[in-house]
């Protein structure tokens, strides 16, 4: 993956997540709770790791 923090990764959490965790300041259990996106720094690409880095991700390209 390269450097720690990757520039190219965001952190996504849904609406509901964080709503369940906003009572909270705990940054490891709301990052548990996040899903790691990378962004292509080529061509815009997006890959969701929905199920966690250990399995396959989604991507999205960008419209032309
Ligand atoms: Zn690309």
């Amino acid at each position: 993956m390269g450097a720690i923090p990757n520039p190219s990764e965001w952190l996504l959490i849904s609406d509901v997540e964080y709503d369940r965790d906003a009572g909270q300041v705990d940054a490891d259990t709301l990052y548990s709770n996040m899903k790691s996106m990378l962004v292509c720094p080529h061509c815009g690409r997006l890959l969701v790791y929905w199920q966690g880095f250990g399995e396959k991700y989604t991507a999205y390209r960008l419209e032309e």
